[in-house]
């Protein structure tokens, strides 16, 4: 399995106050696609989901609220997750 390439993001600068995806889901660049892009079966098949996270305007609050929220699955945030178990285990 390929390892993704390590993300540097200061997981403490997040937002603190996270509203639920559906507040801010309608700014969202992924809004009404296909969310099983979004949940790749291997990390290797998460550069879609990734190249749309990289023009999303919500990305800061999506990461953190899946960080706070403990999502283990899919990408959020312009993350693997692969490389958000890397980031939570960076602060824990
Ligand atoms: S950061 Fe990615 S997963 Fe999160 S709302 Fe934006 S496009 Fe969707």
């Amino acid at each position: 399995m390929e390892t993704m390439p390590e993300i540097d993001i200061d997981v403490q600068s997040l937002p603190s106050q996270v509203s639920p995806p559906d507040h801010w889901q309608e700014l969202a660049a992924c809004y009404g696609l296909d969310p099983e892009v979004f949940f790749p079966t291997t990390e290797e098949e998460a550069g879609l989901a990734l190249s749309c996270c990289s023009v999303c305007e919500v990305r800061d609050m999506c990461l953190a609220w899946a960080v706070r929220n403990g999502e283990r699955y899919g990408v959020w945030g312009g993350t693997t997750e692969q490389q958000r178990r890397r980031l939570i285990r960076r602060v824990a």
